[in-house]
């Protein structure tokens, strides 16, 4: 027990501040058997928490503690935890709850369970609304918690949770490795984990932005062929190339052209889309001419806790480390701002400054 755990967080009060957030507290979920407490250290800031708190997904609960790269050590846990014991340094994603009963959660999909529960601005199934990391504390089933290697420091593991694994989850599923070509559009917070895993996993990168600013980071990053999509006809050498594009985009318009990039798919090659933009933002439309190379559209969302220990491994062993800026959490309007304005290199970690 640690009584003197209290929950409050940097929470969202006024949807037309959208980025003042003031300390607030809030109730946790009724503690359970299966779940861990957790005393948070780090945060990473997601474009999810953007979306949220300007209300681009719908209107939030409020107040609402937004945050889902989490990292923290562990507190307390309850009789039927056997993972995790207090003292150990751990995380949390975007997901903090599923049904762990259906097809789905039987088969390490559990990030495609119907009833899963987003880890801020969902509800428990006791009726208490969800918070997010900006916070001091978190409760979570064990099932929904991430051990941390010792070799990985607690401000590189936090984005993995969700930006990481976000990308890394299509990267394993669709076969990223030696003599597979991969190309990744738009290299910001997600984009350079696709960068940094599709090369530590043995592929070929090219990766895709219209930001020139961004040339020398990626180089160092390590992808293989940068192209500039602002230059007219920028697919065309690559007709006919790539296996996989994973697509960070989060905006789109009638006018993007999604087209040009399935052309650059091999046969059967696969574009999936990760980003998620504002509900008014749909993906520009397509036409069955644009499936001509026999190529697929798809989607991916987040990632289980099976790929996600895979992948701290890989992180562990092939020595990956993202780009990342520390700020203390009283600086979150200015982390929000930045994600939000696109200044960002290329995620921004909260660290714990709540007393
Ligand atoms: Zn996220
Ligand atoms: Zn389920």
């Amino acid at each position: 027990m640690s009584p003197s755990l209290e929950f409050k967080g940097y929470a969202l009060t006024d949807p037309s501040l959208w980025s003042d957030l003031k300390v607030t507290a809030f109730k946790p979920k009724t503690f359970q058997p299966e779940d861990v407490e957790i005393a948070i250290t780090h945060c990473g800031v997601c474009g999810s928490d953007v979306h949220t708190l300007t209300q681009g997904w719908g209107e939030s609960n409020l107040p609402l503690v937004v945050g889902h790269e989490i990292i923290g050590k562990v507190t307390r846990v309850g009789d039927k935890v056997t993972e995790f014991k207090p003292g150990d340094r751990v995380g949390v994603g975007a997901q903090i709850g599923s049904c762990l009963q259906c097809k789905q959660c039987k088969s390490d999909y559990e990030n495609y369970c119907p009833d899963s529960i987003d880890t801020y601005n969902g509800e428990y199934p006791d009726g208490v609304i969800t918070h997010g990391g900006y916070s001091t504390a978190i409760r979570a089933h064990e099932r929904f918690v991430f051990p941390i290697p010792d070799g990985i420091e607690s401000r590189h593991a936090a984005t993995m949770l969700c930006a990481g694994l976000t990308v890394y989850s299509p990267l394993k599923t669709y076969g990223a490795g030696p003599g597979k070509k991969i190309g990744v559009v738009g290299i910001g917070g997600l984009g350079h984990y696709a960068v940094l895993w599709a090369k530590a996993m043995g592929a070929e990168v090219y990766a895709f932005t219209h930001d020139k600013t961004k040339i020398e980071d990626i180089k160092k990053m390590g992808a293989d062929h940068i192209i500039n999509t602002e230059e007219t006809d920028f697919h065309k050498p690559l007709a006919l190339t790539l296996d996989l594009i994973i697509s960070t985009r989060d905006v789109y318009s009638p006018d993007t052209p999604l087209s040009a990039y399935l052309s650059m798919l091999f046969v059967h090659g696969k574009f999936i889309t990760v980003g998620i933009p504002d509900a008014s933002d749909p993906l520009p439309q397509l036409h069955p001419f644009d499936f001509g190379n026999g190529c697929l559209l798809g989607g991916s969302h987040v990632g289980s806790k099976k790929e996600c220990l895979e992948m701290l491994e890989l992180a562990r062993s092939k020595n990956v480390r993202p780009w990342i800026e520390e700020m203390p959490m009283r600086d979150v309007k200015k982390a929000l701002e930045g994600v939000k304005h696109n200044k960002v290199r290329y995620r921004y970690v909260l660290t714990q400054d709540i007393n």
